[in-house]
């Protein structure tokens, strides 16, 4: 059985809880343990799935096709572990489930409450995702007195009586303020939120305290003594140059070492090695080199909504020993005046996934540019599509080319609807989602970057390059580079004389690591890098 962290947060959201888990689950995973994140969100969609990346950021997809919270992207480029549908629970998935087990009739009669029966569901999600694992690590999202988080704080309360005082950890992260009038560091907000959550039965073993400052020992003495911990449960979390090297502070602050204490796990005989991480860490701060890369997209506004794409940047930026300065274009103000002057900084320019019309021509305007400049370019999902579309208009000579979901009436649908999905009106879940082989074609230029002719690479999108126009383009002289064999969907498109023009169906963003940057991005920052040389 399982041993659980749990992961609460208090006084503002936004405090770095997942980054958090994701270090925790580092620490433990390189002390030898094996061990897994979970994530729980509170709001009552069944899953992020039918979220604006203005609200909420990225979606992040997991290999079985679920649509999640940006945090599971974290936990994969933090613990290096391929997480699925069990590693995402939210009040939708809960209530659903129980809802549908009352109509069928399961509950015998009974009145169906939130205590039990949605505290029971949850706690039998965790059971279940605990499964073949020594810990696991559950960030509860929200903060600590929201009306939506109480049947989960209720649910992790519980799972101390069911699994045992011994098995479980519960970590408080929360928020130290320095206050500019007074010059000081505050901790009552700190002491309100364990005071929280202390009032709903639960007694936090660690905290873990955000602030711009250090916080001196008497700091820390402080707080242990309001809030009942050991001062050396007391951790620090100083905003850092980079996330990546919060797992190197937590471990030197001996974070790992007092959750293993606590679960009652062997902790004095595995140090972690932590020297891939040191290496990210010195090679994302002391880069002798700058590329600029223009990321255009619909919504540049909102800081997380291309966060895998721009963890990816950075992590091939990290492999070539470049700094990767990712400048932000709003696609639609591309749409007029002179793109050429507006792009001229970059040494690579990214079209990220989107849906809908608005900002599409401006896209369209930025791969134009790119192509007839010879400045890498890499379209993923939405931008690979763009980048069809480019071609037939403007080299295959296919006036009004587009895309059917931006132009239903258009004369060349290049980019169409998959049969199969001609009659969706429920919009949920209903997108190709998730993993799907792809075969390169061996004399491809991404055959090369990937080293094999077999790759698997995770979707979410509803429409589809058409094969109708495969012949005509490709004698125009756009190359497909990768077919789903399966299903014979063209998934990648590259131009030959061109220095790096790539665009891929699938978000392979979702897969870079950064101690081994994704194959597409180290070949397109390589290319940015001989850009600007
Ligand atoms: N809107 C496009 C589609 O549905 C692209 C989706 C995406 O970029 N994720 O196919």
């Amino acid at each position: 059985m399982a041993k659980y962290v749990f992961i609460t947060g208090g006084v503002v959201s936004s405090l770095g809880k997942g980054i958090t888990a994701g270090s925790v689950g580092t620490l433990l995973k390189k002390r030898g343990f094996k061990i897994s994140n979970l994530k729980v969100d509170p709001y009552l969609n069944v899953d992020a799935g039918t979220m604006n990346p203005f609200q909420h950021g990225e979606v992040f997809v997991t290999d079985d096709g679920a649509e999640t919270d940006l945090d599971l992207g974290h936990y994969e480029r933090f613990i290096d572990e391929t997480l699925s549908e069990k590693n995402s629970i939210t009040t939708g998935k809960i209530y659903s489930s129980v809802i549908a087990k009352e109509r069928r009739g399961d509950y015998l009669g009974g009145t169906v409450q939130v205590i039990p029966h949605i505290t029971n569901n949850i706690q039998e999600r965790l059971i279940e995702a605990g499964k073949d694992l020594d810990i696991l690590i559950v960030e509860i999202g929200g903060t600590v007195g929201d009306i939506e988080g109480q049947p989960f704080l209720e649910a992790i309360r519980q799972m101390a009586n069911r699994v045992g005082r011994e098995n479980v950890v519960y970590c408080h992260v929360t928020l130290v303020p320095w206050l500019e009038a007074a010059k000081e560091l505050k901790t009552k907000p700190t002491q309100h939120s364990v005071q929280e959550l202390r009032r709903i039965g639960i007694l936090p073993n660690i905290l873990v305290c955000r602030t711009s400052r250090p916080m001196e020992d008497d700091m820390k003495h402080k707080i242990a003594l309001f809030c009942t911990v050991p001062s050396e449960a007391v951790i620090e979390v100083k905003d850092e140059a980079t996330i990546y090297n919060v797992p190197i502070s937590l471990h030197k602050q001996g974070l790992d070492d007092l959750i293993l204490k606590y679960l009652g796990l062997e902790y004095k005989n595995n140090q972690p090695d932590l020297s891939d991480w040191e290496r990210v860490v010195d090679r994302y701060i002391n880069p002798p080199a700058t590329v600029k890369i223009a990321l255009v997209g619909k919504y540049v506004q909102h800081k997380d909504a291309y966060l895998s794409v721009v963890e990816a940047l950075h992590h091939a930026g990290i492999y070539h020993n470049v700094k990767i300065d990712v400048v932000s274009v709003e696609s639609e103000d591309l749409e007029s005046g002179d793109v050429a002057e507006k792009l001229k900084f970059a040494d690579g320019i990214l079209i990220p996934g989107g849906f809908g019309t608005r900002g599409i021509e401006g896209m369209l305007n930025a791969i134009k540019y790119a192509r007839e400049s010879g400045t890498p370019i890499f379209g993923i999902c939405l931008g690979m599509q763009m980048m069809v579309v480019e071609y037939a208009r403007n080299v295959a000579k296919l006036h009004d080319a587009h895309s059917i979901e931006m132009n239903p009436a258009t004369l060349h649908p290049v980019i169409h609807l998959m049969s199969e999905q001609e009659h969706i009106d429920n919009l949920g879940g209903t997108m190709r989602l998730g993993a799907y082989p792809c075969d390169l074609m061996p004399n491809s230029r991404t055959a090369k970057e990937y080293g094999t002719l077999k790759i698997s690479e995770r979707h979410r999108h509803r429409y589809e390059f058409n094969n109708e126009y495969r012949g005509r383009l490709e004698q125009a002289g756009l190359k497909i580079a990768g077919v789903c064999t399966e299903r014979n969907l063209v998934e990648i498109v590259e131009l030959e004389n061109h220095p790096w023009f790539t665009g891929c169906q699938f978000h392979c963003e979702l897969k870079s690591r950064p101690v081994r940057p994704h194959p597409l991005f180290a070949g397109f920052i390589g290319a940015a890098v001989a850009k600007k040389k």
